[in-house]
Formats: C-alpha cells, structure tokens, sequence
C-alpha cells in the first residue's frame, strides 16, 4: 500500500558497537505510526530478553510485533540449526510483508548479528529486499552485519561507543537499556 508520505523506500542499516541502534529503530516506529503507516518489527536474538517499548509498541494500532525465539536462549547458547531456524523464520515474514503490500516499514531488529555470524541466507535477503515494493523501508539492526546488504543500502549509520557505563560497573538499566 503507497501513500504520499513515503514513496521511496530505503534500505538502513543501524550498526556498531554503541548503544542505540535498537532504540533508533523503534524511534522511527514510533514516527511511522504518528503518520498512519503500517510497521512490521521482526525481533531476532532476543533471548527471551524483554524490553519495555515491546508492550506499547505490539498495543499501537498498525504496528504488528514478532519475537522469534526458537527455544528462547542467547544465539551463542542455542544450536546452528535453531539459529538458522530463527534466521530463515523471520526472512518468511519479511517475504510475507512484501506480498502482502501492507507495511510501509520493516524493521529487522538484530538481524546483523545473525549475519555477521553466517546464520541468514544472504542471498535471500538480497533478493527479497530487491523484490520489495519501491515505497517500502526495511530497517536492519545489530552488531556487524554483512558486507553484501551493505552495499545495497540506501543509509548506514554506525554507533560508535565513545563511553558505555557497563565500563564503570553499572549493569543495564531498565527503561534505559530495556
Ligand atoms: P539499544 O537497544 O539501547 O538501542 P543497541 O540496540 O544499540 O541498544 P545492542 O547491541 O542491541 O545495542 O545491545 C543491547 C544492550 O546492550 C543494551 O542494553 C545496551 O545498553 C547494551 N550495550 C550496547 N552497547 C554496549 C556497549 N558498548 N557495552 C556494553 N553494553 C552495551
Ligand atoms: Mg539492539
């Protein structure tokens, strides 16, 4: 579905090693449902970890939130095929997105991190985010990445951590770092 407040759609990309490519993504969530566009975030490598913006976010009308959780554990603590599982799931729904022509935004929460570890079928990915229609923006986020989506995005922003406070000791936070 077009509409006149987003006719080109982009390929972001929020990488690195500081914190807020998260929170960057579900800004722009937030931004997109302020305009009545439809949001599609797809949740990868979670760990069962739970954050506060998922219940306002999943509550908000036009946003639909999937948590992919194969057995709810790190992706360092689960087996390869249960990362692939996880990785090939959520390029489903992106497929499914993409034919059902509903979401103006796709956000692809830690998917880079299943990239930059060789769980996600990249030429897949390529061609599914090829295939997407030209309104459509498809947001990926996490550590790393791969260099082939890099090179067809539209926008790649990387966080540097200059500070963390987990330097100093200080564990995450609610409503700060979930
Ligand atoms: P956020 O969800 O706050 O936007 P993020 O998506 O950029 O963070 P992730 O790599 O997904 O960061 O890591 C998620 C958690 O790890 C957050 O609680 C965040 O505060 C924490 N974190 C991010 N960067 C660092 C860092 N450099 N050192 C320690 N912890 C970090
Ligand atoms: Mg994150």
């Amino acid at each position: 579905m077009s509409d006149d407040v987003c006719r080109h759609g982009l390929v972001i990309i929020y990488t690195g090693n500081g914190k807020g490519k998260t929170t960057a993504a579900m800004g722009m969530a937030v931004r997109a449902v302020g305009w009545k566009q439809k949001v599609l975030i797809v949740q990868f490598a979670k760990g069962g970890w739970r954050s506060g913006e998922q219940s306002v976010l999943s509550a908000l009308d036009g946003v639909e939130l999937v948590t992919l959780e194969e057995d709810a554990s790190w992706i360092e603590e689960r087996s390869d095929e249960d990362n692939t599982a996880e990785a090939q799931h959520g390029l489903d729904l992106l497929e499914q997105a993409i034919l059902d022509q509903k979401f103006q935004l796709v956000i692809l929460d830690e998917i880079n991190v299943l990239l930059s570890k060789g769980f996600v079928d990249v030429s897949r990915l390529l061609d599914l985010l090829e295939r997407r229609p030209e309104w459509m923006t498809v947001v990926l986020t996490g550590r790393g990445g791969a260099q082939e989506v890099c090179s067809i995005a539209d926008l790649i922003s990387e966080v540097q951590e200059i500070k963390h406070p987990f330097q100093a000791g200080i564990p995450a936070q609610k409503g700060i770092d979930f």
